[in-house]
């Protein structure tokens, strides 16, 4: 069975279409179900991006009220449509606290959690930790992830090494922080705790799958749990790559992926 858990809405400001048109674009790559996750509202806008990267708190109604719609559609035209929410790792307890808040308020069906390093407002606790060197903001990023898993706040942790290529540090291979790497994937064993194989690297840059197949490796072998999603922010994102990314997964010994529904795991066969 295919599935896509990890999509946007036009809410955030940076995606495009409408629910529906996510819905039929799965109907036709032949995927049963999808789980909008569009990027939580957050406050105050100057640490956490603002209007247009992701909803306020007053659009949330809105929000589930097209994913309402577009799972009623969705029925009629046999895609099961689940609605979730992209959170945020960051080392801001006050504003974490609120969001863990908005999010048991909310009663998700599924909970990505994302660290996007290069939030201004993360840069910014970055140079006042004094944390300027490479080596250092990507430890940090790996320490922030285990952080995330421990926290409970989460279900899957979304594209975990994107850090390795977009912006903030030098692009390095995994290889190089392999130590760094494990110690996640280690937390995620303890935890038992999904990570995503998100496709949306794919139509970036230096295309590829995140995480890069390397790391896949090393998380088969310790029997971590995957969601997977396309990231999608236009209707024709939905399903990116998964035909090959399934296959590849599944050639690496993965024989499963998972998804969720009111907070709790489910298995569907790769
Ligand atoms: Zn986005
Ligand atoms: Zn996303």
């Amino acid at each position: 069975m295919k599935i896509d858990n990890h999509m946007h809405t036009a809410l955030c400001g940076h995606a495009f279409g409408t629910p529906r048109e996510y819905v039929d674009a799965a109907k036709k790559k032949g995927i049963e179900l999808v789980t909008f996750t569009c990027h939580v509202p957050l406050e105050p806008d100057e640490l956490f991006g603002g209007r247009n990267i992701r909803m306020s708190i007053d659009q949330l109604p809105r929000y589930r009220e097209l994913i309402e719609d577009a799972r009623v559609y969705g029925e009629s035209v046999g895609v099961r449509v689940l609605c979730g929410i992209e959170a945020e790792i960051f080392p801001h307890p006050e504003a974490m606290k609120t969001m863990s808040a908005t999010i048991d308020d909310q009663q998700f069906d599924f909970v990505l959690g994302s660290l996007h390093h290069h939030l201004l407002g993360y840069r910014e606790w970055l140079e006042k930790m004094g944390l300027n060197e490479d080596g250092d903001v990507i430890r940090t990023y790996f320490k922030g992830l285990i952080a995330g898993v421990e926290s409970g706040i989460y279900d899957s942790i979304a594209h975990p090494d994107v850090i390795r290529i977009y912006g903030t540090v030098e692009p390095f291979p995994a290889e190089a922080y392999q130590a760094e790497i494990e110690d996640f994937l280690d937390a995620l064993r303890a935890n038992d705790h999904c990570m995503e194989v998100n496709t949306s690297g794919l139509i970036k840059g230096v295309y590829e799958v995140h995480p890069a197949p390397v790391v896949l490796d090393w998380a088969v072998e310790r029997g971590i749990k995957l969601t997977m999603g396309s990231d999608a922010h236009a209707p024709s994102h939905v399903g990116q790559h998964f035909d090959s990314v399934r296959e590849m997964l599944r050639q690496k010994g993965f024989t499963s992926l998972y998804y969720f529904e009111k907070r709790e795991r489910k298995e569907v066969s790769l």
